[in-house]
């Protein structure tokens, strides 16, 4: 098990504060929504928030999975919140973000895979403020490609559908997902005209070989966009970091990631996928 050390300079952030900060704040809570910064302990709100900007988590805070990073809470989800596009819908409008990243928990309990309310939510967004562009970060939908081809048809610009690691710790980091699936996915996302997107995390353990044979096969499977930033513990419950890489190592990784053929990456210790998201149109 590896030992907790101090976290290195590089990953300290600044404290949320400001009135940006406090509006969205506000709104996430009077309309009754749930953002994957607050669920994922995101150390870039301070930044993100502050800037006015957030990430919105549909179908409800409550994850049929239960990845091993992520501190997203596993157990039975809702029914379907159909007034929840709606809420999402004027919430963008009112924090007058010119780019809207959306992500869901999964929801393999169902056939549709969460499509239905998927679809829903990016076309109310469309119809109230078309001005604004829009990233999906899709789950897994389980080779379920009908409900796959509906959660990508409602106008956004960008899917993405994050990796999170290398094929060799998917058993170890998404145990219900598969290192082949996840890429037919992103793969058929782009066949389907779609700009194409994922993400991994790094310090679980992978080698810089296998980082690069995972930036291969999405090469290989029409991944237009790639972002790598450092896994942190969100509690003690979830695995333990590995190693803390340098910042050196994220600079080498995008540059290796340009020269394999991606039309950007964005790599450094504190990148979530939806970190300057607005860049990755
Ligand atoms: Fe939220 Fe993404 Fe910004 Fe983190 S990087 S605070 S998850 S928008
Ligand atoms: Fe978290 Fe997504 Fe895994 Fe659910 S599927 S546990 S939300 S990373």
């Amino acid at each position: 098990k590896a030992q907790r050390r101090k976290k290195p300079d590089w990953l300290r952030v600044k404290l949320p504060i400001g009135p940006s900060y406090k509006k969205v704040r506000n709104l996430v809570d009077e309309y009754n929504l749930h953002t994957i910064c607050q669920s994922g302990n995101c150390p870039n709100m301070g930044e993100c928030w502050g800037a006015g900007t957030a990430t919105f988590m549909i179908l409800g805070n409550t994850c049929t999975r239960s990845c091993s990073f992520c501190a997203v809470k596993t157990g039975r989800p809702p029914e379907y919140d159909e007034d929840e596009p709606r809420r999402v819908a004027e919430a963008i409008d009112l924090m007058q973000v010119k780019h809207a990243v959306i992500t869901s928990v999964n929801r393999d309990e169902r056939k549709d895979r969460g499509a239905e309310i998927w679809y829903q939510t990016v076309r109310a967004i469309k119809e109230r403020t078309p001005e604004v562009t829009i990233e999906t970060l899709i789950p897994d939908v389980r080779a379920t490609w009908d409900a796959l081809e509906r959660m990508i048809s409602a106008g956004q610009e960008v899917v993405s559908h994050n990796m999170e690691t290398v094929e060799a710790l998917y058993r170890k980091v998404r145990p219900q997902a598969k290192y082949k699936r996840s890429l037919e996915q992103i793969q058929r996302t782009k066949d389907y005209g779609k700009r194409t997107k994922s993400g991994i995390m790094v310090g679980l353990g992978e080698t810089d070989e296998q980082v690069f044979q995972t930036m291969d096969d999405l090469v290989a499977h029409g991944c237009d966009v790639l972002t790598i930033g450092q896994y942190l513990q969100p509690t003690k419950m979830h695995l333990d970091v590995v190693e803390f890489v340098h910042p050196d190592k994220f600079a080498e990784y995008k540059e290796v990631g340009l020269a394999k053929g991606f039309a950007f990456v964005e790599s450094s210790p504190l990148v979530r996928s939806s970190y300057h998201a607005e860049r990755h149109l």
